[in-house]
């Protein structure tokens, strides 16, 4: 049996190194907010090219604090790709603000930058650029947008650790091509945790200070409560999971672009449109999605050949049960990739002998 994805063998290569993390986490009885966080957190934003980096408990929180920060609410709206994973619409509807759904591109899944500037309103704040799939967003014409009507722009970037774009000839990582980003360490991603786990990204200071506080029920850390806040805290086990996990992500990334270069010229099968990428260093494919008119019957192709394959995602945010708001819009692009796409397995663990026979499998549909 191909696993989907096989997390047990992806951690299982750095375990004496996370035993004995989590064991000085024991031996110091500091369970939260400790010196792994304080050590990760510099790793990462170091990783990032960011100034800040700040810990929290999932990757939905990590967009949520971003806009609770920036004090956006009732009456606001917020610009979001109409493909994206549901929680980065959910992060923008709890606090109360209206997701602007937009078409993606069909070629990259990513929002689509000459459809952005016709939904801007008075109400604009943000633009959401979304990551998909692992792929960094072409930031250029969403930079001049949120420059020309003063928006912010959030990133999602649970999706695409160590993706990134030259800009100006200088190569810059997701997390830093926006004025803040949230992470999610979900054990799924290509940099997770054994539980859950989440970071904002920013350059900015104060809202990095904000956000700390927010995320620690709105005080100064000594009983201050300056603002209504939360607790959205990343643990310390977690932590020191990441952080040594980090150091290896760029080369489990470069494992997963080798198998990507793999599937893109050695699947050939008509039946089938592959995915592409406008640049080497944009993509980390976090998943590996292809496209088939008839999805069910190329997924039970692949099961009945002992392949896990997974979906991402069946149906569109705005079909969903919970957005009954948005069922009556017209979203073309976004319907028919939701109605095609399929994701087959990769890791940074997988063996040539397994990638050879997914795409004999798939070949042979
Ligand atoms: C995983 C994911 C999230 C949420 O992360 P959690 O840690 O599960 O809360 C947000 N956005 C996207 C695009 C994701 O894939």
């Amino acid at each position: 049996m191909i696993k989907f994805l096989d997390l047990h063998k992806i951690n299982e290569r750095f375990r004496e190194e996370i035993d004995a993390r989590i064991k000085q986490v024991l031996d110091s009885g500091w369970y939260l907010l400790g010196n792994q966080d304080k050590e990760f957190e510099k790793n990462f934003a170091a990783y990032c090219g960011t100034k800040h980096c700040i810990g929290v408990a999932n990757g939905l929180d990590a967009l949520n604090l971003i806009i609770k920060a920036y004090s956006f609410g009732a009456g606001d709206e917020i610009i979001v790709p109409a493909n994206t994973y549901i929680a980065s619409i959910l992060a923008i509807s709890e606090n109360g603000c209206t997701p602007v759904l937009v078409e993606p591109d069909i070629n990259t899944y990513n929002i689509n930058p000459d459809l952005i500037e016709e939904k801007i309103t008075p109400n604009t704040k943000a633009i959401m650029v979304v990551h998909l799939y692992g792929q960094a967003v072409q930031m250029e014409k969403i930079w001049a947008l949120a420059k020309k009507y003063d928006l912010k722009v959030i990133e999602d970037s649970a999706q695409a650790h160590g993706a990134g774009v030259n800009v100006n000839g200088e190569f810059k990582r997701v997390g830093n091509l926006g004025d803040a980003s949230g992470f999610s360490f979900y054990p799924g991603k290509n940099l997770g945790c054994m539980g859950d786990g989440g970071a904002v990204t920013t350059n900015d200071d104060e809202l990095a200070t904000k956000i700390r506080a927010i995320a620690n029920y709105g005080s100064d850390y000594k009983y201050h409560h300056i603002y209504k806040g939360t607790n959205s805290r990343l643990d310390e086990i977690q932590a020191a999971i990441l952080d040594v996990k980090l150091p290896h992500l760029d080369k489990d990334n470069a494992r997963r672009r080798e198998i990507a270069k793999y599937y893109r010229e050695n699947i050939k099968n008509p039946k089938i449109t592959l995915p592409q990428t406008y640049s080497e260093d944009a993509h980390v494919w976090h998943v590996f999605v292809v496209r088939c008119d008839d999805r069910d019957a190329l997924q039970k192709h692949l099961e009945a050949n002992d392949i896990q394959t997974n979906i991402h995602y069946p149906t569109a945010p705005h079909k969903q049960g919970c957005y009954s708001e948005y069922a009556h819009l017209s979203l073309p692009v976004t319907e028919k990739i939701h109605a095609e796409v399929m994701s087959l397995p990769i890791s940074p663990v997988m063996t040539d002998d397994e990638v050879k026979k997914v795409v004999e499998v798939v070949n042979a549909y």
